[in-house]
């Protein structure tokens, strides 16, 4: 009976990762030195799970950028374009440097596509395979970190990303002959696996976690086939650790009896995603001489577990098993690192919360109890219990309630959608193919400057304001001078937007150092959404009416629809998301009612985590999507016909959810298509899909300018699949993490390119 975690947060915790990483970046630190900071955060890790009472830890866990990506670089699956790349001062790419080509592109080099990991708001690069792709272990970076961590007298776990689901997540290169898929290359990468257990057996490590969420998914009968082919091949491998394979995000399935009789040591079950996990263990009679690794403590949310239920699940299972230790649902690395250092949260709502430290602490002592017996520790769960059930301000707002219970069933309806299309062509006059952006312009020092310094209070209300109309000015004369069609104010009020939102609702509360990374070096500060949700006052009103005021261009209003309100924060457990998302979104619709009247003819509500909660079974989608897009109908059903309502969606795989994309009922769908090299728009076309859409024509992660030529090829694409009417021109999502150096040139190809397109158009546009 023991204690471990399935992962934990590797930022550090003063965002240290990021600003090295950065700096690197920046050519103002060499690589050596963000090497050992890099070292020195681990380090840190590896003491404090230590001195919190972990049984075991994991090591592995830490990656520069991406751990699929860390997967990939160890096993050699490196896209041809990404070898033989100079590096800094013209000499050879580096391996790191290589590394980061693969994450951000290098010149003329496109980088691999990013997109989200299962029901998180962390992303992924998605490895490129194809017949040709030859895996080698040419990497050491786990038994690196096996090693580091014995230097500090730590003992650890390495964990890696399993070969099944390294292969599901990836995609077949473009080029791939056509029935290529990148799990037919189970066997080769299987062989690799091998090499590592036994270069990892041999330097003494006892256990290693193999992750594999995706077995949480639908898997076909092949699939698990070859799930059960490559763990008896692991299993039976003469070498190796004891072999941990975790499943995280769901219930682990089909996929259940095939891990219970593969050779293997371990089995990881998410308790918390996947309750169902507990009965299903019954049902297949036990795992016999396996231990069970119980995922009880949920390391994808900020709530403190319910310890008593998660003592009844151990103990439960501890008799269907040789061994049980008690674990995260999944790893800690969406969760922020200490709760203990927010002191601005009302006390009685940082009591119901545990971020990655405090749910350490709560695995410890979860295993205390089934150690010694529940009596020992009493007290201690006594006082974690009234802490759970503390009850904040706003918990409840009665009015919220009524309002709610007064709403009709089913998903609320605008006019037919023909005549919207009419309505709207003659109350905005746009040319085919019209260009817009995604909202976001950059965000420069001074914006950030302004920002800050009326947190600060240095700066008044006034001051502020006028800050952000210069902002505003600028941003819509360099629109006007570009020549796009459609403008937006920039948002130079929000720097992350769910945040902003959050702050001006009720029933929401911000952290200080909530930091969770989301890419690379990006990381996000999710607001809790603890409480019933309103809107005391316009939120986004002044900046869009302002900015409609200094053009005669349409000015599309920008809001966040209510599942990205959701997947972007850490949402309250006590209530169905279902409710939760209702109340957000008559937030939006008062907000939407106020830019209507106002004069704005055009309101994008950002949607770009749709798939996000989607769950991993296919049987529970149903319900997911009627109540995802029941919200974003009620948030946006009461606008007149000829007020065009656009959508946005990104980084994740739309094509199997696109019924529901047109269910959202929205006039424009703009959606991230260049990484994916616009299969998006094949999709819609597969699907019949009826309404507008703005597949993003370049990809804004990257810092290379796009050429007119490759925008106009991409236009040219999606022309093959959808009429001229119905095309929009845009990037693949907001600006505000390049610089205007970028983005001007970059918007300026675009439009070119569009021009160009029309003219070539039948009727010459
Ligand atoms: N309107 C937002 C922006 O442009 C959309 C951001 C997003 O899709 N993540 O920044
Ligand atoms: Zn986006």
């Amino acid at each position: 009976m023991s204690t471990t975690v399935a992962g934990y947060p590797r930022i550090g915790p003063a965002r240290e990762l990021k600003t090295t990483t950065e700096a690197y970046w920046a050519d103002r630190l060499g690589e050596d030195e963000l090497v050992w900071i890099a070292q020195q955060l681990r380090a840190d890790v590896w003491k404090d799970l230590a001195a919190a009472g972990l049984d075991a830890i994991p090591s592995n866990t830490f990656s520069f950028y991406d751990q699929v990506l860390d997967t990939a670089v160890l096993f050699d699956a490196v896209p041809d374009r990404f070898r033989g790349l100079t590096g800094a001062g013209g000499s050879p790419a580096t391996p790191l440097e290589t590394y980061f080509a693969m994450a951000r592109g290098a010149d003329g080099v496109a980088p691999l596509e990013m997109t989200k990991w299962f029901d998180t708001n962390y992303h992924y690069l998605v490895p490129e395979l194809d017949p040709s792709t030859r895996f080698r272990l040419v990497g050491d970076k786990p038994l690196r970190e096996v090693r580091e961590a014995r230097e500090l007298g730590v003992e650890t776990r390495p964990v890696l990303v399993g070969p099944v689901t390294f292969l599901l997540l990836a995609k077949a290169a473009a080029g791939a002959p056509a029935g290529f898929r990148p799990l037919d290359l189970l066997d080769d990468l299987v062989g690799q696996y091998v090499e590592l257990l036994d270069d990892l057996a041999s330097d003494s490590v006892a256990w290693v976690q193999l992750d594999e969420p995706a077995l949480t998914r639908d898997l076909t009968p092949a699939e698990l086939a070859a799930t059960a082919r490559a763990y008896a091949r692991l299993g039976g491998a003469t070498t190796r650790p004891r072999i941990l394979v975790s499943t995280f995000f769901g219930e682990a399935g089909e996929a259940l009896p095939v891990l219970r009789d593969a050779p293997i040591d371990g089995i990881g079950l998410d308790l918390v995603a996947g309750p169902g996990n507990l009965d299903a263990v019954a049902r297949a009679g036990g795992v016999g001489a396996k231990t069970l690794f119980v995922g009880v403590v949920n390391g994808h949310n900020v709530w403190r577990a319910d310890l008593p239920a998660a003592l009844a699940t151990c103990a439960t299972l501890s008799g269907l098993a040789a061994d049980v230790v008690v674990t995260t649902s999944c790893s800690l690395l969406h969760v922020p690192i200490d709760v203990e250092a927010e002191t601005n949260l009302d006390p009685r709502l940082a009591d119901r919360m545990a971020f990655a430290r405090q749910k350490v602490e709560e695995v410890v002592l979860l295993g205390t109890a089934l150690r010694a017996g529940r009596d020992a520790v009493a007290a201690e769960i006594a006082a974690a219990e009234a802490r759970r059930l503390a009850v904040p301000d706003q918990l409840v707002d009665p009015r919220v309630r009524e309002r709610l219970a007064a709403l009709g069933e089913g998903w609320p309806t605008r006019g037919d959608l023909e005549h919207r299309v009419e309505a709207q062509a003659a109350a905005l006059g746009l040319p085919p193919l019209p260009t817009t952006t995604i909202g976001s312009f950059p965000q420069t020092a001074a914006i950030r400057a302004a920002r800050a310094s009326r947190r600060a209070g240095t700066l008044d209300e006034a001051g502020y304001v006028r800050a952000m109309k210069t902002e505003i000015d600028q941003v819509v004369a360099l629109q006007e001078d570009i020549g796009l069609d459609v403008l937006v104010h920039g948002e130079p009020e929000r720097n992350d937007m769910v945040q902003y939102f959050a702050e001006l609702l009720a029933g929401y509360a911000a952290t200080e150092h909530g930091w969770v990374q989301s890419y690379g070096t990006r990381y996000v500060r999710p607001p809790i959404l603890f409480g019933d949700v309103s809107r005391p006052e316009p939120m986004t009103l002044r900046w869009a009416a302002y900015a409609q005021s200094r053009t005669s261009r349409p000015v599309k209003g920008m809001l966040t629809g209510p599942v990205t309100m959701l997947a972007w924060s850490f949402v309250r457990d006590d209530q169905p998301l279902e409710v939760t998302a209702r109340q957000v979104a008559l937030a939006l619709r008062d907000e939407i009612h106020g830019l209507e009247a106002a004069g704005i003819r055009i309101i994008q509500v950002d949607e770009p985590a749709l798939r996000e909660l989607l769950p991993p079974r296919r049987a529970l989608w149903g319900a997911y999507l009627d109540w995802a897009v029941g919200a974003f109908r009620l948030a946006t059903s009461s606008v007149a016909a000829s007020t065009q309502i656009h959508t946005h969606m990104c980084y994740s795989e739309f094509g199997d959810i696109i019924g529901s994309i047109d269910d959202l009922d929205a006039d424009v769908a703009s959606v991230e298509a260049a990484r994916s090299r616009m299969e998006l728009v094949t999709d819609l076309r597969k699907a019949g899909y009826r309404r507008a859409i703005g597949p993003g024509v370049y990809d804004i992660h990257s810092p290379r300018v796009p050429t007119v030529d490759e925008i106009e090829k991409s236009l040219r694409l999606a022309l093959a699949a959808v009429e001229p009417a119905r095309l929009w021109a845009n990037p693949d999502c907001g600006l505000k993490t390049r610089s205007f150096t970028e983005v001007e040139p970059a918007l300026r190809n675009m439009v070119t390119a569009t021009r160009r397109v029309r003219e070539s158009l039948p009727d010459g546009g």
